[in-house]
């Protein structure tokens, strides 16, 4: 049964992408409610109301559900435990198994890996001493992450063709927190495919995005990628096979490595609407805000079909500064995301050139 016009489509967390979705969904004549801890959010600012209390406040949770049709979410650490009580009583999509599988990187890649499709090679390392087995393996060189809660590079650190030996205080420089070494992926190019599953199961995948990252984050995303058509067909049938592993509900972000031979690593799947896809809302009639709507409340997925080359770039804390002279632009679509204050690192909004077809 998909939800009536009218009906109310509850959002755990506030941020842009809580907002881009909000008016999605307002689009298709649905009513929104926002879960959030900051009052005056950039999601709250375009939703009919926002309940202000931590995602895993059960009254709070209790409230959302008594005054939702469907729950989702706009962001991955979503409380797993929240969302399984949340599912007990009303939808809630995505599925919590995609919580729980995105939010530890080593479930993430042992995940992957069980259904046939690589990532880097990883071991999970909670103290100096395996830290320094686990690079001895890779030749002294490999990426140190936090299992759980990193996002945007955070939690990161890199080791570079390292003597074995001499790695006292690093884990506990992390925060003595369980960690995953990843190998070092002498990847040529970064891309991500968004992907999305309707409740009667069909499945439709945007082309993948050619992403580029400074200190963690996404500058931009530039369309067509630069890979061969296999290899985009190769990233869109991972993207899928994930989708009904997991049977999904929804919208999701999966990033990839393209290696010289244009094989493909998955490195981080994301259960919601990522970053590297605002550029669907240039290029395409149905963008990705309004696929995960329309997959939530039980409507037909819309097509993925790209009607344009583009190129998303990230407003970032002082890129501000660029708006005037970016409206001024005849083919450019610009969204702010509504943040009184710009800090470094903030994502303030962002914009898609977009350009005729190649
Ligand atoms: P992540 O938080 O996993 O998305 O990593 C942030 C960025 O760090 C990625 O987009 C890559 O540019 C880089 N990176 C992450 N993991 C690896 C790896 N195993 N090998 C090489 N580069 C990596």
């Amino acid at each position: 049964m998909s939800l009536a016009p009218g009906s109310t489509i509850g959002i755990i967390g506030g941020g842009q992408l809580g907002r881009m979705l909000a008016m999605a969904a307002a689009r298709l004549g649905y009513r929104i409610i926002i879960l959030e801890p900051q009052p005056d959010c950039p999601a709250a600012q375009v939703a009919n109301r926002q309940i202000v209390a931590a995602y895993d406040d059960a009254a709070a949770l209790a409230e959302l559900a008594a005054a939702s049709n469907v729950v989702t979410y706009e962001f991955e650490n979503v409380p797993v435990s929240a969302a399984q009580t949340l599912a007990a009583g009303i939808p809630v999509y995505p599925p919590a198994r995609a919580l729980e599988v995105a939010q530890d990187r080593v479930t993430e890649k042992s995940f992957l890996n069980g259904i046939g499709i690589p990532t880097a090679e990883f071991h999970a390392v909670d103290n100096d001493e395996q830290l320094t087995a686990a690079l001895k393996t890779f030749h002294g060189s490999g990426v140190l992450k936090t299992r759980r809660m990193g996002y945007d590079g955070k939690g990161q650190r890199v080791f570079r063709n390292m003597e074995s030996g001499g790695f006292a205080g690093i884990c506990e420089a992390m925060g003595n927190v369980p960690l995953i070494l990843e190998s070092l992926v002498p990847f040529e190019r970064e891309i991500s495919v968004i992907a999305a599953r309707g409740r009667d199961g069909s499945v439709a995948a945007y082309d993948p995005a050619e992403n580029v990252h400074r200190e963690g984050i996404l500058r931009s995303s530039t369309l067509p990628a630069a890979i061969r058509p296999e290899t985009a067909a190769a990233a869109k049938d991972a993207a899928s096979k994930i989708l009904i592993a997991l049977d999904y509900v929804g919208v999701i972000g999966v990033e990839f490595f393209v290696l010289a031979d244009s094989s493909l690593l998955a490195n981080e799947l994301a259960p919601r609407v990522h970053n590297s896809g605002h550029w669907t809302e240039a290029a395409c009639v149905i963008s990705q805000f309004e696929q995960h709507i329309r997959a939530v409340a039980g409507l037909p997925l819309g097509s993925p079909a790209r009607h344009f080359d583009c190129v998303m770039e990230n407003l970032i804390g002082d890129d501000m500064v660029k708006v005037p002279a970016l409206l001024a632009e005849p083919d450019l679509m610009l969204h702010l995301y509504g943040k009184a204050e710009s800090r470094p690192g903030r994502k303030m909004g962002h914009f898609t050139r977009i350009s005729r077809l190649s």
